[in-house]
C-alpha cells in the first residue's frame, strides 16, 4: 500500500469509538487498578501500556505506532519537543568518558546540548564535515559511542552519505542518531539506511500548523525503543496528549502537504536562481546542488525548506529587502502552512565547514500559490536594487557600512 493510503487509513478507533476517523483523545494523570496485583505489576506495561499520564495514554501510542510504521522502525517515543526527542537521544545512550561524533551542520540546539550540557557530563564531543562518508573511521576512537547526524545540514543543506556512514559505525557497535526532520519518514527513511534512532521535530511537517510543539524518537528495534522509552521517562519528558492527536491529524495531510512544500520550493528556488544578486542556491533537489546524486539516490522527494546565497548585504539593503515583504513572514521554525524567509548566519555554529561567502536567506515554501510569492519576492528584489543603487557610494567604500 502506497504511504499516502496507509497514512490516511491508520488507525481508525475502534471499540466504542468505532466510527469515528480520528483517534480519541485520551487524558490522564492517574490510572487506577482494581486489583492489587495489577497494581503492582503496572511497570510490566511501561513500554506498551497505560500505566501513567507522564509515559503517554492511548491517543500517545497511537500516534507513535502510526510514526513508527512510517519509519520502518520498531516504535517510537514522544517528547515535549523536537529539542527534547534530540536530548533524550543523547543522554540515553552516553556516559562519562565516551566519545560523541557529531555532525557539523547540525542544528543550533543540538550543539549547544553536546557543547554546553554533554561536555559538562564528561562526554568528549569531535564534530565532523556533512560530505566525511566512510571517512569517519579514521575519527572513531575506542571510546566512541555515539554518531550523531542531521541530512541535508542546518541552514546549508549538505546531504550526508548516510548508509556509508553506518557501514562503519554498524560494523563497530556504534549507536547512530539522525535527525531527519527536514525530509519526514514519507521522503526519506533512515532506519532503512542503518541508522538506529531516527528523530523528528514534529512540530515541523508532521503537525504542519504552526500551533503544535512536539518531538519523535523512533527505535529501529525493540532494545533500542526501550532505551529511548526508559530515558524519557527519566528526563520526565511527556507529550500532551492533546498535541499528539494534532499532530495524527496533520499526518492524515502530510503526503498532499508535502507535495505542495515541494513544488512551490522548487518554482522558487528555480527563480531565485536566475537573479543575478543570487550566488547560490541551497537546495538538494536542484542538480547544481553538490550532493545532489546522493539525494536521488537516497530521497524520495524533497520539502519547502532550503537556502539563497546572496551577494553580501548592507544593513540598509537588508531591512529594503525584509521589510515590506506581504505574504513572506519573518520567524523561527517552519514546516506550517505559511511562507517564511529569514536572514541566516550559519558560522558560529561550525567547527569544521568552511564559511558561506555572502549573505544567507533561509527560505521556507509555504502552501500559498506559487504566482504570489513570486510577486512578493520580485518586489522585495526591486527594493533591494533600489537601496543598492542609492547605496553606491558606501559599496565603493565611502562611507561606513
Ligand atoms: C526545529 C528543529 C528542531 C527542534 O524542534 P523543536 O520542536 O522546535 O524543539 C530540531 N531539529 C531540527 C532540524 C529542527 O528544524
Amino acid at each position: 500500500m502506497a504511504d499516502s493510503t496507509a497514512l490516511i487509513h491508520a488507525n481508525s478507533p475502534s471499540g466504542r469509538a468505532a466510527g469515528l476517523l480520528n483517534p480519541p483523545i485520551h487524558r490522564a494523570s492517574t490510572i487506577v487498578y482494581d486489583r492489587v496485583e495489577d497494581y503492582l505489576d503496572r511497570h510490566k506495561h511501561l513500554y506498551d501500556g497505560v500505566i501513567y499520564g507522564l509515559y503517554g495514554t492511548e491517543t500517545n501510542h497511537t500516534l507513535a505506532s502510526s510514526l513508527a510504521e512510517l519509519e520502518h522502525g520498531h516504535m517510537s517515543v514522544l517528547t515535549s519537543s523536537g529539542t527534547a526527542a534530540i536530548s533524550i537521544s543523547l543522554s540515553a545512550f552516553l556516559r562519562s568518558g565516551d566519545h560523541l561524533l557529531v555532525i557539523d551542520t547540525a542544528y543550533r540546539s543540538t550543539r549547544r546540548f553536546c557543547d554546553d550540557v554533554l561536555a559538562r557530563y564528561g562526554v568528549e564531543v569531535t564534530y565532523f564535515s556533512p560530505r566525511i562518508g566512510a571517512e569517519i573511521a579514521a575519527l572513531i576512537r575506542p571510546n566512541t559511542r555515539m554518531v550523531f547526524l542531521e541530512t541535508p545540514g542546518s541552514l546549508t543543506f549538505e546531504l550526508a552519505d548516510v548508509s556509508a556512514i553506518t557501514m562503519v559505525t554498524r560494523a563497530r557497535g556504534i549507536v547512530t542518531a539522525l535527525d531527519n526532520t527536514w525530509a519526514t519518514p514519507l521522503l526519506f527513511r533512515p532506519i532503512d539506511h542503518g541508522v538506529d534512532i531516527s528523530i523528528a521535530a514534529a512540530t515541523k511537517y508532521l503537525s504542519g500548523h504552526s500551533d503544535v510543539m512536539l518531538g519523535a524518537m523512533t527505535g529501529a528495534n525493540e532494545t533500542v525503543y526501550r532505551q529511548l522509552k526508559d530515558a524519557a521517562a527519566r528526563w520526565g519528558s511527556s507529550a500532551s496528549p492533546d498535541d499528539c492527536y494534532l499532530v495524527q491529524r496533520g499526518l492524515r495531510t502530510l503526503d498532499v502537504r508535502l507535495d505542495r512544500h515541494q513544488r512551490t520550493a522548487l518554482e522558487l528556488a528555480t527563480w531565485f536562481e536566475e537573479q543575478p544578486e543570487v550566488r547560490k542556491v541551497l537546495h538538494p533537489a536542484i542538480a547544481s546542488h553538490p550532493d545532489h546524486a546522493i539525494w536521488r539516490r537516497d530521497f524520495t522527494g524533497a520539502s519547502g525548506l532550503f537556502g539563497v546565497l546572496l551577494d553580501p548585504m548592507t544593513d540598509a539593503e537588508r531591512s529594503a529587502f525584509f521589510n515590506g515583504l506581504r505574504l513572506f513572514k519573518l520567524g523561527s521554525s517552519w514546516g506550517g502552512f505559511e511562507s517564511l524567509m529569514v536572514p541566516a548566519w550559519p558560522a558560529p555554529a561550525r567547527s569544521c565547514t568552511d564559511p558561506v561567502e555572502g549573505a544567507l536567506i533561509r527560505v521556507h515554501a509555504g502552501l500559498e500559490a506559487t504566482v504570489d510569492l513570486l510577486r512578493d519576492l520580485e518586489d522585495a528584489f526591486g527594493r533591494l536594487r533600489a537601496c543598492r543603487a542609492d547605496q553606491a557610494p558606501v559599496r565603493l567604500g565611502l562611507a561606513r557600512t
